[in-house]
């Protein structure tokens, strides 16, 4: 049996300092990913520092239209908030298709960005795996991979980012905000994501007792019009196989802006910039959809099981444009 603290903080500077000051310390809000993985030795802390009574969990408008988002706001508060569903759809339908209302009600938007993948080669500590345990081999490569990622793939890892609302937030440029104890700082959403390259445990730029403390989302005024559509094989409390989040901007039936990325098909949440670049200036028909989502696609690495994928997405990229289209002259 391995000895576990447990320490509350009441301040973000008393939790970084607590965190920091511990080689194995972490932080714990609503425990859904920390407490699965610590019970089953994938994760070792050896202190949880319990960040829930931070005042971080607040969604406040920002002057121009953007949202501040704290990162201890639950998930299914941050699904109702009228500003959310009015201005960023894909940010409220995302949350509200991932996991299940109990968990919704736990799960902070700060964890649900750290949450860690679903690989169950990574959640069975007698499996090699490069992620859990550098070096050891990836037992999805050639075992079971029907569900894991075509994008941003490396011979280390081909786990898939299992986050919903990451997704919307990556394509819309979402700001993470964090303090460490090395100060405050702000990463670009695409930027907080690292692909697995040669260093799978390495998922994201976070330093020891960096703690996210917002998210902010910049205006954009055509995702008052957007929609995240998620594919899976069970219509609730599952994964994606594949899920997009997409905004579009029509005039005079051609496409003058658009957001595009991906979920459940990348080893990041994936903006699809080819798909965006091949769009704009297009004319927004079924068969321009169509052409840039194969262009996006055209990067894919399949494996056996999971070249279905490709197809999936190419289709999923089709139907929320179409779906974002309907009632719309083209
Ligand atoms: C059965 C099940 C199904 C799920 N289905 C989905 C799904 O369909 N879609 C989806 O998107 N998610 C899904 N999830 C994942 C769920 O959304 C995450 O577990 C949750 O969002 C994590 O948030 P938390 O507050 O519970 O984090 P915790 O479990 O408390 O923490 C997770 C990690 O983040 C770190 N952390 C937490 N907060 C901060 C912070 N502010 N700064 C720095 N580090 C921090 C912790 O140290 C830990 O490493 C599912 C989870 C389960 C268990
Ligand atoms: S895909 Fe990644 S997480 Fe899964 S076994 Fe391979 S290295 Fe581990």
């Amino acid at each position: 049996m391995r000895p576990l603290s447990y320490a509350r903080a009441d301040d973000p500077v008393a939790a970084i300092a607590l965190v920091a000051a511990h080689a194995e310390g972490a932080f714990l809000a609503g425990g859904t990913t920390e407490v699965d993985l610590a019970r089953q030795d994938v994760l070792r802390p050896l202190l949880l520092v319990d960040i829930n009574h931070l005042p971080l969990d607040d969604v406040e408008d920002l002057p121009g239209g953007g949202l501040r988002i704290g990162a201890l706001a639950r998930m299914s508060d941050v699904a109702r908030v009228p500003a959310v569903m009015d201005r960023f759809p894909m940010i409220s339908q995302a949350l509200v298709l991932g996991a299940s209302a109990q968990l919704r009600n736990m799960a902070s938007m700060g964890g649900n960005l750290c949450q860690r993948v679903r690989c169950g080669y990574f959640r069975d500590v007698t499996s090699p795996c490069n992620k859990r345990d550098p070096g050891s081999g990836c037992g999805a490569m050639n075992g079971f991979h029907r569900g894991h990622a075509i994008l941003g793939v490396s011979d280390q890892c081909i786990a898939t980012h299992p986050s919903d609302v990451a997704v919307a937030l990556v394509a819309l440029d979402a700001v993470v905000h964090t303090r460490g104890p090395g100060g405050e700082r702000a990463i670009g959403i695409d930027d907080f994501f690292l692909l697995p390259g040669d260093t799978p445990d390495r998922e994201h730029p976070l330093g020891h007792g960096e703690l996210i403390t917002a998210i902010e989302v910049p205006a954009v005024p055509m995702a008052r019009r957007s929609v995240y559509l998620k594919f899976r094989d069970r219509q609730s409390y599952e994964f994606a196989l594949a899920s997009v989040a997409a905004a579009i901007h029509v005039e005079e039936g051609t496409v003058t802006g658009v957001r595009l990325a991906l979920g459940g098909v990348g080893t990041k949440p994936w903006r699809a910039r080819r798909a965006e670049a091949a769009l704009f200036g297009q004319p927004a028909s079924e068969d321009s959809f169509a052409e840039a989502a194969r262009e996006e696609l055209a990067q894919a690495t399949p494996r056996p099981q999971n070249a279905f994928k490709v197809d999936l997405a190419r289709r999923a990229i089709v139907r929320a444009l179409n779906t974002l289209m309907d009632g719309e002259a083209r």
